[in-house]
């Protein structure tokens, strides 16, 4: 290119623009309670995309943003969540994440911004004490800010390696992470059974 073409999509406005879109993508992130690698842009699965999806209606950003939007708003994100007070980083992902500690005396992870599906209740006791609480399902949850245990989105946790290292036995392409995660049986994808193919055989 020459250098006295203008490179329109790095003009000062289009960079501030692409600046405050990111801006609001970020806030909006932390406010869902995510974190930055549950929205990875590049490399990233259907999951991934619905959640930048969510992320995006709730910016009220109105057109998907570009693959560089996304990479500054998920830099703000993490910028965002190493401010939290008090964090430190997970020994297997290096995210930042808050160590909290039960009424029992074990400790607990959590990610440092509140989520709607959160079961961990961090709080003062009668003691002035900071405790947190960990609900189980079947309890009511307080209207407080809950947070998830980090286990439950760590992308390093052995749940979430074992899930992506889950591989079709037939064709070797990576299985559904959510199914892998939750059924030890499901090994395949169902279009690679090779009872499948039989049974289509005998259709045709
Ligand atoms: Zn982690
Ligand atoms: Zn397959």
């Amino acid at each position: 290119m020459s250098a006295a073409a203008p490179d329109f999509a790095h003009t000062q406005r289009a960079e501030n623009n692409r600046k405050r879109k990111a801006h609001h993508l970020a806030l909006a992130a932390a406010s869902m309670g995510l974190q930055y690698y549950e929205l990875k842009v590049v490399g990233g699965s259907q999951a991934e995309a619905d959640t930048r999806a969510r992320v995006r209606r709730a910016a009220r950003v109105d057109r998907d943003p570009s693959v560089e939007t996304w990479q500054l708003a998920i830099g703000m994100l993490l910028a965002r969540s190493a401010t939290v007070p008090g964090v430190q980083q997970c020994a297997r992902c290096d995210a930042y994440v808050l160590q909290v500690t039960t009424e029992a005396g074990s400790k607990v992870l959590i990610d440092p911004f509140s989520h709607p599906s959160g079961s961990v209740f961090p709080h003062t006791n009668g003691q002035g004490r900071q405790v947190a609480r960990v609900l189980a399902g079947h309890e009511p949850k307080p209207d407080e800010p809950l947070y998830r245990q980090h286990t439950a989105s760590c992308p390093a946790s052995p749940t979430a390696l074992r899930a992506r290292a889950r591989r079709c036995l037939v064709c070797s392409r990576e299985l559904d992470a959510v199914l892998a995660a939750r059924d030890p049986s499901y090994t395949t994808h169902p279009s690679c059974e090779p009872g499948e193919e039989v049974s289509d055989r005998a259709h045709a």
